[in-house]
């Protein structure tokens, strides 16, 4: 089984968040399955700076005003194609804005030229490469089943893979011509979205499958107050929905040899992690002689992660015995809120405004507890690190965070299956009420000690994840023996 995946970011390459991630764990899980998986990512400075075992280039000839070719070759242990397409992707820094944080302003030529390259790479470009199934993720690959779909002829299977429904890839509509899409393809069917043209929307149009990262995260975008827009589309494409949760890279998180740690795990003992507690204690300048409880929080400062109630709870916060971490960036606000805190509360609160790989494995080996008040959540990553280092993860009940954390209720802890706290609705007073919460309950060593080895043992690793695509790409493939019209139009639903 072939599989292209095409996405706008792979870690260790480059990275603004988990999508990155996921892109670059799926390959090496889904090898010992029998798939082989290939990455199409841009090939922005920093990866082609990686792809030093070129093995070929092909020329592409002219591509949204420039000239383009498709490097191939191995990096950082993953088969690639890169977009090599300097007009376009010649550009440090983050991939999508500019130095001033302003979108760059050809964003939709960008990432339609890695839709298009996709899919003439799943038409047969490069000799002896035909993939069974071409796998897009997030609105930057979103055309890419609409080139297949309006290019004609056989085409190969196509799945896409919503990691966040609220970025969305709209354009205007004046664009059509200039992005190679034919006039029939602005409809409701096609690539029209509230009078311009939608990225996302046309991927989850036109895709034979629509992934998303977690149960309860595909049930919610499918809903009005969940959809942003889309829920309509989703419920009329509910037949072909389904979540699979992420998984985290057990080799990159591993507390028995993560060398950020100021300590390893050994054995089944917990008192490695007071070693961490002490070292974060001190990286932050927070009182050393404290036997507080310390929470942790590693995250995107935005909207969506709900960190402003946090800040808004943190007098209540104050007012519990226990310290506060956290690393993070995005908002100018927030952050600048966030710096004012620890100078006025030095001591109980520090905070590093940035992004720090080293420091996030840090926190999730000295935290007693990692707090995630996200207002939606499509998975979430940083709770499953929190697992499996032994920090207690303190969520809201929403979407991936929802579907991997056992909240410690009654009957939960009575079991001793309890793995976190879990809280709802989304609002600072519960989420003061819930810290309180979990400092009584962290007050409970016999109770905190079996949550944090519960953690521990939890499979949060891509086996399972990898199976679950496996079966959907084989799912596809059968169907492929009996191929009734993939290649006709799509019908009106929903
Ligand atoms: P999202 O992709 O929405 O930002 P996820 O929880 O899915 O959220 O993934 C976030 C990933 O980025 C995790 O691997 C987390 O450790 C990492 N991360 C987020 N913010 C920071 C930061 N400021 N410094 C270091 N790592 C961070």
């Amino acid at each position: 089984m072939r599989v292209l995946s095409v996405a706008s970011e792979v870690f260790p390459l480059i990275k603004t968040g988990g999508l990155a991630d996921v892109v670059g764990a799926l390959p090496g899980a889904l090898a010992p399955l029998g798939v082989e998986m290939r990455v199409l990512v841009p090939g922005y400075p920093a990866v082609l700076e990686k792809l030093k075992r070129r093995a070929s280039a092909t020329p592409l000839g002219p591509l949204f005003g420039g000239e383009a070719r498709l490097l191939a070759g191995k990096a950082a242990g993953l088969d690639l194609f890169a977009l090599d397409a300097p007009h376009l992707f010649a550009r440090p820094g983050n991939p999508y804005v500019d130095q001033h944080g302003h979108d760059w302003p050809d964003n939709a030529e960008r990432f339609a030229a890695l839709s298009l390259v996709a899919a003439r790479i799943g038409t047969g470009l490069v000799g002896g490469y035909r993939p069974d199934v071409v796998h897009g993720h997030d609105w930057q690959a979103g055309l890419m089943p609409a080139y297949l779909h309006y290019g004609g002829g056989a085409r190969p299977h196509t799945v896409m893979t919503v990691h966040n429904l609220a970025f969305q890839g709209r354009f205007p509509a004046e664009l059509l011509a200039t992005l190679m899409l034919p006039a029939a393809a602005m409809a409701i069917d096609g690539v029209e979205y509230y009078g311009g043209i939608g990225f996302l929307k046309a991927g989850l149009r036109l895709a034979d499958r629509i992934t998303t990262v977690s149960p309860t995260y595909a049930e919610e975008i499918a809903t009005v107050e969940g959809g942003m827009g889309l829920g309509g589309l989703l419920r009329g494409r509910a037949d072909v929905l389904s979540g699979i949760l992420n998984g985290i890279d057990e080799t990159v998180w591993d507390p028995a040899s993560d060398p950020s740690l100021a300590a390893n795990r050994a054995g089944r003992g917990l008192a490695w992690r007071r070693q961490n507690k002490a070292a974060l204690r001190a990286r932050f300048g927070l009182d050393a002689r404290s036997k507080r409880m310390l929470f942790g929080v590693i995250s995107r400062l935005s909207e969506q992660k709900g960190l402003d109630l946090l800040l808004a709870a943190l007098p209540r916060f104050l007012a519990l015995d226990a310290d506060l971490v956290l690393v993070g960036a995005g908002d100018a606000a927030q952050e600048d809120a966030y710096r004012a805190a620890a100078e006025r509360t030095p001591g109980r609160v520090g905070v590093f405004i940035g992004y720090d790989e080293k420091l996030a494995h840090l926190v999730q080996g000295g935290v007693d507890a990692l707090i995630v008040p996200s207002r939606f959540e499509p998975c979430g990553l940083t709770q499953l690190c929190a697992l499996r280092y032994g920090a207690v993860p303190v969520v809201a009940r929403v979407g991936g965070l929802a579907d991997t954390v056992i909240d410690a209720n009654e009957m939960a802890v009575a079991a001793r299956v309890a793995t976190g706290i879990q809280f709802s609705p989304v609002t600072e007073a519960a989420l003061a009420h819930t810290l309180a919460r979990a400092v009584t309950l962290w007050r409970q060593p016999r109770i905190w000690r079996r949550m944090q080895r519960n953690g521990m043992a939890t499979d949060v690793s891509w086996r399972r994840p990898a199976e679950r695509y496996v079966e959907l790409y084989e799912e596809l493939v059968a169907a492929q023996r009996d191929p009734p019209s993939i290649h006709g139009p799509v019908s009106a639903a929903g």
